[in-house]
């Protein structure tokens, strides 16, 4: 199914976000992680692409098994940075030959081993991408957005003017990158509507499960850590189950707000950790359940 199907049938449309493993390790691991996913009934998984030094190919072919051996909805990620019309093409014909419906497209970045003027040069932004893959084929595109600001671009406005550009080209519904300030996700939610930006807005949830790796992230997608957060980890920040804990604590609490404030859903980057995942909407399930009773 269509994921912009999905929008229209749910108040708040609930998916998770899962990565292929490395390409040292075996592709299965992958798919106990689904198994533990599967029965938390979501309404799409996606699949990262080429992140963390995976292959492009594992992909294709777990929101493959997604679709056609688990029965559920699946969004491929596709970037586009330094790749050839001729490359997406070969992906973009295996994603259709799987049967998949639905595309997150993305620029991604370079790697830092590689030099530009090495690699071709089709498509600049996502939005080259969004375009031609609309000219061509019959895949619902999603984007990436970003409410603290894509860290390349000067500001909001700008990238809200960038962004526009990516839904005019195709683009029927966003995922945002990761937020912990719910107030910086209103902000820019409504600045994109003033800006004709009609698409559903998903927002992305991480779970904190470690401060290392999420301060690595937040300096990586200047995002903002608030200070409430800040005095919880430095009190908790020895001690490994408390973190989970808080972590599924916060984005509880995160969700519980944005339900509130009507978002069009949540997308949990579930960092292949089902139980996470599981605990989170434990707490939630009633809520998330009523919500979408009544528009079903
Ligand atoms: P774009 O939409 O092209 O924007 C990139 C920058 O260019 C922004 O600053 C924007 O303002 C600017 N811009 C856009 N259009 C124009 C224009 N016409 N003129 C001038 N400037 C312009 N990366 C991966 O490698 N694999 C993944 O699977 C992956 N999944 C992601 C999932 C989500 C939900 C998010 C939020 C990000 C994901 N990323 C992934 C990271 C993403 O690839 C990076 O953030 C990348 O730097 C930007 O990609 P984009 O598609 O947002 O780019």
């Amino acid at each position: 199914m269509k994921i912009t199907e999905l929008f229209k049938q749910k108040q708040a449309v609930v998916s998770f976000e899962i990565f292929p493993p490395k390409q040292v390790s075996s592709i299965d691991v992958i798919f106990e992680t689904i198994d533990g996913l599967v029965p938390l009934r979501p309404d799409y998984i996606s699949v990262t692409y080429g992140a963390g030094g995976s292959s492009t190919k594992t992909t294709v072919e777990i929101a493959a098994k997604i679709k056609n051996k688990y029965g559920l909805n699946s969004l491929a990620h596709l970037t586009c940075i330094g790749s050839s019309k001729s490359q997406m093409d070969e992906i973009l014909n295996e994603l259709k030959d799987n049967d998949i419906s639905n595309i997150l497209v993305l620029r991604g970045d370079f790697p830092r081993d590689a030099n530009p003027a090495d690699l071709p040069n089709d498509f600049k932004q996502a939005s080259d991408l969004a375009q031609y893959i609309a000219s061509k084929f019959d895949f619902c595109l999603g984007g990436a957005c970003y409410p603290e600001i894509h860290p390349e671009c000067s500001s909001l406005d700008k990238d809200i003017e960038n962004l526009k550009r990516k839904v005019d080209a195709g683009v029927s519904f966003l995922v945002t990158q990761l937020f912990f300030n719910n107030d910086q996700f209103y902000r820019f939610r409504n600045k994109a509507a003033q800006q004709n930006i009609n698409v559903p807005i998903q927002a992305g949830i991480m779970p904190i499960t470690n401060r290392k790796s999420i301060e690595k992230m937040l300096s990586l997608t200047n995002s903002e850590m608030p200070l409430k957060l800040t005095r919880i980890l430095d009190k908790f920040e020895h001690n490994q189950e408390a973190i989970k804990d808080v972590g599924i604590a916060y984005a509880t609490e995160q969700i519980i707000d944005l339900l509130s404030q009507d978002v069009n859903g949540v997308h949990i980057f579930t960092m292949n950790k089902p139980q996470i995942t599981k605990d989170i909407l434990r707490n939630l399930g009633s809520l998330i359940y009523s919500i979408n009773k009544q528009t079903i």
